[in-house]
């Protein structure tokens, strides 16, 4: 499959459970039961996960702030590129294309920067699927940066993305 795939999922049937404004009243078995509804192989294919706050009125009224979308199509453009010059001479042109096992051999990341992955597959919080496809995203993360291979950063802020657990690297619109 081609492109991005996007799903969206309430956090509890009533929407509330876990956002700053509170006021979910649903029973933890049904939270469970709601939950269970995304299956194990389905979640492993989801490589960004990321909770969103709902959005209060007057915040779509002022519109968007940060970055405008102009800075952010040239920093794209310019990791695309860091890219496809690594991918030189390869069939493949993004990080999404390459197979497994050759992200894993072709090009090495920083010294040490597997070091919490390679923990975490060892506590089953990652599989091996789940290691490629963290793999692929710091790459993009380091490309987005600028930086010639993925750093122990980049790595953990892929692993924190997918298994929603927090490593203190913050998530920001702008990591450079
Ligand atoms: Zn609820």
């Amino acid at each position: 499959m081609k492109g991005p795939h996007k799903l969206a999922a309430n956090p509890c049937p009533c929407g509330r459970h876990g956002t700053m404004a509170g006021g979910c009243e649903c029973r933890p078995s049904s939270i469970s039961r709601y939950r269970a509804r995304l299956s194990g192989p389905l979640m492993d294919r989801i490589d960004l996960r990321i909770a969103v706050e709902p959005v209060a009125r007057s915040e779509l009224v002022a519109g968007a702030r940060g970055e405008s979308t102009a800075d952010v199509a040239d920093r794209i453009r310019a990791a695309r590129e860091r890219a496809a010059h690594r991918f030189a001479g390869t069939p493949w042109q993004t990080n999404n294309e390459v197979p497994g096992h050759e992200l894993r051999t072709r090009w090495t990341v920083a010294p040490g920067a597997l070091v919490q992955a390679e923990r975490d597959l060892e506590n089953g919080l990652l599989t091996a699927r789940g290691l490629d496809r963290v793999l692929r995203v710091a790459w993009t993360a380091a490309d987005l940066a600028g930086r010639d291979r993925p750093t122990a950063e980049d790595v953990d802020w892929s692993l924190e993305l997918r298994t929603g657990v927090r490593r203190g690297i913050p998530l920001a619109v702008s990591r450079t």
